[in-house]
């Protein structure tokens, strides 16, 4: 069942050079959960002929895997090496997670609106945050905090045994639902409704935690349910954010490692039905 078209609220914003802003300049869903600079490599990297954007769903179908091909070459040219992620990536087709006015933009380096102010990542981020967890392993347990409409959980679904995620917001859960279940994911994305801030105590712990959502500080919930030699990665921060990618390294001891400047949508505590 297709979902109907949402309008954009964007009617009366302004153009930066992150995208265009119903803030004045600020933050709005189609700058959030990005990058905030992106090498030139790779940025005006053209679609496949034939297969822009405007055209309907109908012919998406016959072309998502060109384009989403296209997507993994860019990720390439912006870095991303791990072929276990790009191969997911490639297999995830992003276009049903978004709704079928936006499908035709599903594989463009953008985060697109999702509804309830909320944002599908960047492909680039989702890659980045992926690959960070899993540099020179392949963790087993993954917990995602902020699971949206669910594609980065698919995405991890493809070679994590296990993936639990959580999500606040229930319309948005129940979409994540859908699009799993629509991809058969469903044995290996355990998927919650509450407040990802706390964790999950009762399934930890985590050989990996993602948080696609920025704190001003990452909760010492999210760090004490992570396993020893396990890895967080997180947006921190509020107007100015950044990437840190924190590994467990004892008991007590946790390594901190900052990464690329990025804008996240605002991690919150509490759900809201
Ligand atoms: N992972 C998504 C990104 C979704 S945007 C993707 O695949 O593209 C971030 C999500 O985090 C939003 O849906 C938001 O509702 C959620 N979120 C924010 N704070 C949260 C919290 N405390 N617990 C769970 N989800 C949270």
């Amino acid at each position: 069942m297709r979902k109907p078209v949402n309008r954009f609220p964007f009617a009366t914003g302004t153009t930066n050079r992150f995208g265009r802003s119903s803030l004045g300049g600020g933050l709005s869903t189609l700058n959030s959960n990005t990058r905030i600079s992106i090498p030139a490599a790779g940025k005006s990297e053209p679609l496949p002929s034939g297969t822009r954007a405007g055209q309907g769903q109908s012919n998406l179908g016959l072309n998502s895997e060109r384009l989403r091909a296209a997507m993994v070459q860019r990720l390439r040219n912006q870095g991303v090496q791990d072929e276990k992620v790009l191969g997911a990536m490639m297999a995830v087709p992003r276009h049903i997670f978004v709704d079928e006015g936006l499908a035709s933009r599903a594989y463009e380096d953008a985060a697109l609106p999702i509804g309830h102010g909320q944002t599908i990542s960047q492909p680039w981020v989702v890659a980045r945050m992926i690959a960070a967890i899993c540099e020179n392993r392949v963790p087993a347990k993954v917990l995602e905090v902020g699971a949206g409409c669910g594609y980065q959980a698919a995405v991890l679904a493809q070679f994590v045994k296990e993936v639990h995620a959580v999500e606040r917001i229930r319309g948005l859960y129940e979409m994540a639902r859908m699009h799993l279940r629509s991809l058969r994911l469903t044995g290996r994305v355990r998927l919650a409704f509450g407040d990802g801030m706390l964790g999950l105590p009762g399934v930890a712990p985590f050989d990996a935690i993602i948080v696609a959502a920025a704190g001003f500080k990452i909760p010492q919930s999210l760090l004490e349910q992570l396993t020893v030699g396990g890895r967080l990665i997180a947006p921190e921060g509020t107007a100015a954010q950044r990437l840190v990618l924190i590994e467990r390294t004892g008991i007590a001891s946790w390594r901190r490692q900052e990464l690329e400047s990025v804008r996240f949508v605002p991690l919150r505590a509490g759900t809201q039905s």
